[in-house]
């Protein structure tokens, strides 16, 4: 079923109240189906499911245009609000036979906070973020898993497909100024899989998020795959590095220097790190009387 949102609109006209319900649905294959997007193109109304009260037909024509007006003067700003260039998205592509669920989406929102700051706190530099896109799928859940030649990687590869065309990129697309961390309610591999403008998490990271563990072990998947968008592979001897295996553990885990320069010096990173977040205090260095003060 498509998303859909139900508006009311009411008024008192020759003592009567007019009530009418106006249901906007989304077209399933709609690119930016965002919670917000949901209810913003006043293209979308499709239906008018109910009037209650007298039926006249003039009124009712008036409460739906007062409607449409409402939707358009206090709605359309947001409608107009692309992500930051150079900004991190992220989507959680739902299989059309699968619910979303707010609270995964929410815990989503947080572990790619946690992962931003944890980035920071280890570099100095960190990367803009989105709050999570939700994308319903054109296909069923196993579509996704069992459709393609690239075996456990049909799932990532047809979840690129998918994204990828519905925000009008490609592969190889050089001047699309976004990159992509997909979680996509799917089985199959996860990974970065060689393509730094993307990474597909599949169930189990999606099912990881709402686990005791989201904030360390999975959130360490999640800060293990962008590394791999920062440039970063799996070099160097140090076992307990995010990029090897202290992805088990984000509460444990670290950036080598190696790792951190790698990431930092990286041509294709220009543009893309960020010094501060939003609402943090600027980290200036201490002036020379606190540090007085201090001793
Ligand atoms: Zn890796």
């Amino acid at each position: 079923m498509s998303p859909a949102a139900l508006f009311i609109h009411r008024e008192v006209v020759g003592g009567h109240e007019v009530s009418t319900i106006v249901i906007l649905e989304l077209p399933a294959s709609s690119s930016t189906s965002t919670d917000m997007r949901l209810f913003l193109d006043t293209a979308n109304v499709t239906e008018i499911r109910a009037c209650i009260g007298p039926g006249v037909t003039g009124i009712r024509k008036f409460g739906i245009f007062c409607c449409t007006l409402f939707f358009l003067i206090f709605l359309s700003p947001v409608h107009a609000l692309e992500p930051p260039a150079k900004s991190y998205r992220f989507i959680w592509l739902v299989p059309k036979n699968v619910t979303a669920k707010k609270y995964t989406v929410g815990q989503m929102n947080r572990s790619v906070k946690i992962v931003q700051r944890w980035f920071l706190k280890q570099t100095g530099k960190t990367f803009r973020i989105n709050p999570v896109e939700v994308i319903m799928g054109d296909e069923n859940r196993d579509w996704y898993t069992n459709t393609g030649n690239d075996g456990k990687w049909n799932t990532i590869h047809n979840a690129i497909k998918e994204v990828f065309r519905k925000n009008g990129t490609f592969w190889g697309d050089e001047k699309h100024e976004y990159r992509y961390i997909v979680y996509i309610s799917a089985d199959g591999a996860g990974g970065a899989n060689g393509v730094p403008r993307f990474v597909g998490l599949p169930q189990e990271d999606v099912d990881g998020v709402t686990s005791k563990q989201w904030d360390s072990r999975w959130a360490g998947g999640l800060a293990h795959e962008i590394g791999h968008t920062l440039r970063l592979d799996h070099e160097g001897d140090d076992e307990n590095d995010v990029m090897r295996m202290g992805y088990l553990n984000l509460k444990t885990t670290y950036l080598s220097k190696q790792n951190i320069t790698k990431m930092l010096e990286a041509t294709t990173n220009k543009g893309w790190l960020i010094s501060r977040l939003r609402g943090d205090a600027p980290t200036d260095p201490p002036s020379p009387s606190s540090k007085k003060d201090s001793l």
